[in-house]
């Protein structure tokens, strides 16, 4: 059963202060379409407020600001967060699942991650302390030479809402370990969950201004975060669009910016392989959170002695799996986030068709649903390079499929896009896989698998689908300054 949304307002400064031009924005539910309550919609005004916050947890000079607490202190606070997310996962979960329609046991595993991510950060910044003063081994020794690893400062963190809580976790914890203070902008079709972290916060007694949250529209709250000359850094999750905006406001300022963007990763499907289990990694690889997954593996390389017989078998799969709303049992597919996301996949699928494609399964709303932004899974054959199908990224169920005959062929088609975030290769010849994965342009290679992500190990993309990476040490580091120290040590005159 659904529970209430909670009605909150702008988290700033560790207080929830209503937007000072009083604007709000409706939460629909997109399995019913529902409205079923609303968010804050903060504006300029509350981004010069939770900035200025910002910029006095950093530095407060009274010995109890967060960039020079140690790292065990800022771990503490760290571990209560993600205690406080295990206790709340499952109203969090549901609140999750309600507000963009994901299934509730992936709105469950998510939860898990979001604790995880505070928990292996909180590891993290304990061991930031035992890394500073790292001596450099220098050719001379008239001078020594160490670093120290600062936190870069304030940071704007503009996250997406296919995994609202998640994403913004991504960033909000590595932020907090190195020592920055942050202003976390979640999108606006999804802010549900990031707005109860306030509560989570002030609740853990996080002190006050060390994360501030402002929900809002994109042009209204991100933009002037992007351009704000106290803001150190940004940190950017979303389309390739928009990341182009945010780099262009960021230059004006040199500001240093990472951007995880969109990708149209492709999985390659060798001959030789279990057809099943090929199956499966490919409908997981695309379907999974309804194909709106940044890294979704959207286009299907496929041997052409293979393919008509792992096509079938996934039609047929996807003619038996449960698509309904997301806390329905057994639920294994839900609604996309939103009308304007339901319109735009739409209109994606009528082009490939217009441009000669072949939707062999899917392309429509499924009948049992009369209200939803509900999408069928859909398979599309007869896919040239030319079409947008293959081109563009449509976040959405939609795989785009074609065929090869040798391995050379199976790379230069993989390759053949503008992004580059994540491939996957799936075959029983493992030289072959290596060979593979070296030839691909992307940040993340799956073997035999697509989608599995772990805290520790790297994310992020190249060519177009960004640049910087999240997770592991490398997303620490995203939020570190390093700091160059050279002393003169020697009685001699210089
Ligand atoms: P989006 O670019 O529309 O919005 C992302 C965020 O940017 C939202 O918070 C939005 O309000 C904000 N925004 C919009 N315009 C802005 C502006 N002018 N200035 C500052 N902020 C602005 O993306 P989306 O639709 O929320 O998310 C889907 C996209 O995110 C897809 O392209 C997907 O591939 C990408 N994504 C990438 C990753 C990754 O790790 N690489 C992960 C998840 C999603």
């Amino acid at each position: 059963m659904a529970i209430p949304v909670p009605s909150r307002l702008l988290f700033i400064d560790g207080e929830w202060k209503e937007p000072v031009l009083k604007k709000r924005i409706p939460i629909i539910n997109p399995s019913t379409e529902e409205n079923i309550g609303d968010i804050p919609a903060a504006t300029s005004e509350d981004v010069e407020l939770a900035v200025a916050a910002a910029r006095r947890a950093l530095i407060r000079n009274k010995g109890s600001d967060w960039s020079t607490a140690s790292g065990s202190v800022r771990a503490r606070y760290l571990r209560a967060i993600a205690d406080k997310i295990k206790v709340r996962k499952p109203e969090l979960a549901k609140l999750e699942a309600i507000d963009c329609g994901k299934p509730l046991d992936e709105a469950a595993w998510d939860i898990d991650d979001v604790a995880g991510c505070f928990e292996y950060y909180a590891d993290l910044a304990e061991g930031l302390d035992a890394k500073q003063k790292a001596p450099v081994s220098l050719p001379m020794d008239t001078f020594k030479s160490y670093v120290l690893q600062e936190p870069i400062g304030v940071v704007g963190l503009i996250t997406p809402w296919n995994y609202p809580m998640l994403m913004a976790t991504w960033k909000v914890a590595p932020a907090l370990a190195a020592g920055c203070t942050a202003i976390l902008k979640p999108s606006e079709l999804a802010s549900v969950t990031c707005l109860e972290l306030g509560d989570i916060c002030r609740e853990v007694g996080l002190p006050p201004g060390v994360l501030n949250i402002l929900t809002g529209l994109g042009p209204e709250a991100g933009a002037p975060l992007a351009s704000h000359p106290h803001v150190d850094k940004i940190a950017f999750t979303g389309s390739s669009a928009t990341g182009s905006k945010i780099m262009t406001a960021a230059a004006q300022l040199v500001k240093p910016v990472s951007l995880e963007l969109g990708g149209k990763s492709p999985i390659i499907v060798f001959e030789d392989v279990d057809l099943d289990k090929a199956a499966e990694w490919t409908l997981f690889g695309c379907f999974w959170t309804n194909g709106q997954i940044c890294s979704a593996t959207s286009r299907l390389i496929v041997h052409e002695s293979i393919a008509t017989e792992l096509l079938n078998r996934m039609v047929k799969w996807i003619e038996n799996i449960k698509i309904s709303d997301p806390l329905e049992e057994g639920c294994r597919l839900g609604p996309v986030v939103s009308e304007g996301q339901y319109e735009k996949i739409m209109k994606s699928i009528e082009t490939a068709k217009r441009e000669g494609a072949t939707i062999l399964t899917g392309g429509s709303r499924p009948e049992h649903l009369k209200k939803g932004f509900f999408v069928k899974p859909t398979l599309i054959t007869d896919v040239t390079t030319s079409m947008q199908i293959w081109k563009e990224e449509v976040f959405g169920p939609v795989l785009a499929v074609k065929t090869f005959s040798n391995e050379e062929e199976a790379i230069e088609l993989a390759n053949d896009t503008h992004y580059g975030l994540g491939a996957a290769v799936i075959s029983n010849d493992l030289e072959r896989c290596e060979r593979v994965t070296k030839a691909f342009q992307a940040g993340i290679v799956w073997i035999n698998c697509s989608q599995p992500c772990f805290t520790q190990a790297p994310w992020g993309g190249k060519k177009r689908s960004g640049f910087g990476r999240e997770l592991g040490e490398w997303g620490l580091s995203n939020y570190l300054n390093v700091k160059q120290v050279t002393q003169y040590i020697s009685d001699e005159p210089w």
